[in-house]
């Protein structure tokens, strides 16, 4: 299936536009190496362009009332509802994951049009009693400015949604830059956004297959004044570090290293099936994926006999299949990350349970397919142990007290997401206050929703996204003294 026959457009200033210099590039389906589109590759004066038709939008969009900028968001929430199906099958093309996973990520990124289009009207300032008689305290919040997003291509449509609904609800205009790798994903929601009615310049999409000097023209121009970014830690420090230099806002949404906790007294069971889920969630290519799975060693070796036997019942290839789970490896460099940790940890004395290899028969050797894999006996000296996999390896740890393992699960330069597993309250509890992680499952391995805040500590990033948290990311506080 292709997706696109004609050459995608960028959308700057409510136009649909080729790029400055008429030159485009390809998309490629990472199941098969398939051509799925044609998209425009913008420059530093498509990027300029779009940040001034921002600036521009940015008088007016910022006047209007909360209700009318909630009214725009929920027909944009409207619309992709209405148009689920369509955007699920772009993403599976674009993108690889299971089509079932495809349209659980669209109600994700809906759900933030949706709560946003509610929040816009709970931007409320603040009355401050004043030192003097005569004087009077009001705290204005107001939108920022130009917001530049840029965006991953491991949750395409969600992560632009999770950044464009809060910024546009505060008040904020958006020029957005997403991943080279699934731009198309990028063109269907600014489609909606269009459909949409919202008004030209408040939303513009800059498409590149160099993601540098579009990111350096938004570093640089004055005109934005913000940037966030979800991505790499590696590149987040790099636009950080620029950022700085016109004091420029910054949220960060960046790598994990999520460890997973299962402690003796919880079910193996049970704790395997929630691992086994979130460890090969969108083939491990999630920042909130286990990275590190720590169980106790009395459970050890029921936990890793129903680990492994859910692990052996998946199957992969193209999303489009029924019963498919595992989906590709988004290009060759994660698979060949994928390659040198299994080949090094097996090097320094882990014991592969099962998997360890790339996928090669039934053509999936045309994708990027790599076979879920399990690691025992991991140790700290193994480089699975320190870093970021993205991608389908579980590496199990064995521990013998709850504070060892705490302090072995603080020892990272991540601290996004964590997990622990055990029935009892008060060591849940210190877990909880004690893990240096910015979202933690409690025998649950699905803390996230528009309405909560999502985000981490450490290098992990800056800022938060979704919830009340996520809006104020975008809204200045401006204090205004009265003499009276
Ligand atoms: P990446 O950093 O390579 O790319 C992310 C985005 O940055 C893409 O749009 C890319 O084009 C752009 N980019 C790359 N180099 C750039 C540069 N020099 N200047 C400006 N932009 C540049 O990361 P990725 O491989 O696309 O995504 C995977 C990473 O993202 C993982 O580390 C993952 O943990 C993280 N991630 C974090 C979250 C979160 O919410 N914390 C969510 C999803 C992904």
């Amino acid at each position: 299936m292709k997706v696109h026959d004609f050459i995608s457009k960028m959308y700057i200033n409510g136009q649909w536009v080729n790029a400055n210099d008429g030159s485009t590039f390809d998309v490629l389906n990472p199941s098969n190496g398939d051509k799925v589109g044609e998209v425009a590759n913008g420059d530093r004066n498509d990027a300029q362009k779009a940040i001034h038709a921002a600036r521009h939008a940015f008088d007016r969009w910022s006047c209007l009332t909360a209700y009318q900028r909630s009214e725009y968001l929920y027909k944009a929430y409207q619309l992709m509802m209405e148009h689920r199906e369509h955007l699920a099958r772009v993403m599976t093309e674009e993108q690889g994951k299971p089509l079932k996973a495809s349209r659980g990520e669209i109600q994700y990124g809906a759900d933030f049009l949706l709560w946003y289009a509610e929040e816009a009207k709970r931007i409320y300032g603040e009355t401050i009693p004043a030192p003097r008689s005569d004087q009077r305290f009001i705290v204005l919040r107001q939108p920022v400015g130009v917001v530049a997003a840029i965006t991953p291509w491991n949750y395409p449509m969600s992560m632009i949604t999770r950044k464009v609904a809060p910024a546009l609800a505060a008040g904020c205009t958006v020029v957005l830059k997403p991943s080279e790798a699934t731009p198309l994903c990028a063109v269907e929601i600014f489609k909606i956004f269009e459909k949409a009615g919202i008004p030209a310049g408040v939303v513009n999409l800059v498409t590149a297959s160099d993601p540098a000097p579009i990111g350096e023209t938004f570093i640089t121009n004055p005109l934005v004044r913000k940037i966030t970014f979800t991505g790499s830690t590696e590149v987040g420090k790099i636009l950080a570090k620029k950022a700085a230099e016109q004091v420029k806002h910054v949220s960060l949404e960046l790598g994990g290293h999520a460890p997973f906790i299962v402690f003796d007294d919880a079910d193996p069971v049970y704790a395997a099936k929630g691992a086994v889920l979130i460890k090969f969630l969108n083939t491990g290519q999630a920042c909130i994926s286990p990275n590190r799975i720590f169980v106790h060693r009395s459970i050890v070796d029921p936990f890793i006999k129903e680990f492994k036997n859910r692990v052996s019942g998946m199957r992969a290839g193209s999303g489009f299949e029924n019963g498919v789970s595992i989906g590709p490896l988004v290009n060759s460099a994660a698979l060949e990350k994928v390659e040198r940790q299994v080949a090094d940890a097996l090097d320094k004395g882990a014991t592969l349970v099962c998997g360890g290899h790339r996928l090669m028969d039934n053509n999936l050797d045309k994708g990027y397919f790599y076979a879920p894999t399990v690691l025992n006996d991991v140790t700290p000296e193994m480089l699975i142990y320190r870093q970021e996999t993205f991608g389908p390896v579980a590496p199990i740890i064995a521990f013998d007290t709850q504070e060892e393992v705490l302090e072995m699960a603080n020892d990272t330069i991540y601290g996004l997401a964590a997990y622990v597993y055990t029935p009892n309250l008060s060591r849940a509890m210190r877990m909880f206050e004690g893990l240096r992680f910015g979202i933690i499952g409690i025998n649950d391995i699905n803390p996230t929703a528009a309405a909560a805040p999502f985000g981490g500590m450490k290098e992990s990033g800056l800022g938060r996204e979704g919830g009340r948290e996520g809006i104020a990311e975008y809204l200045e506080t401006k204090l205004g003294g009265f003499s009276v």
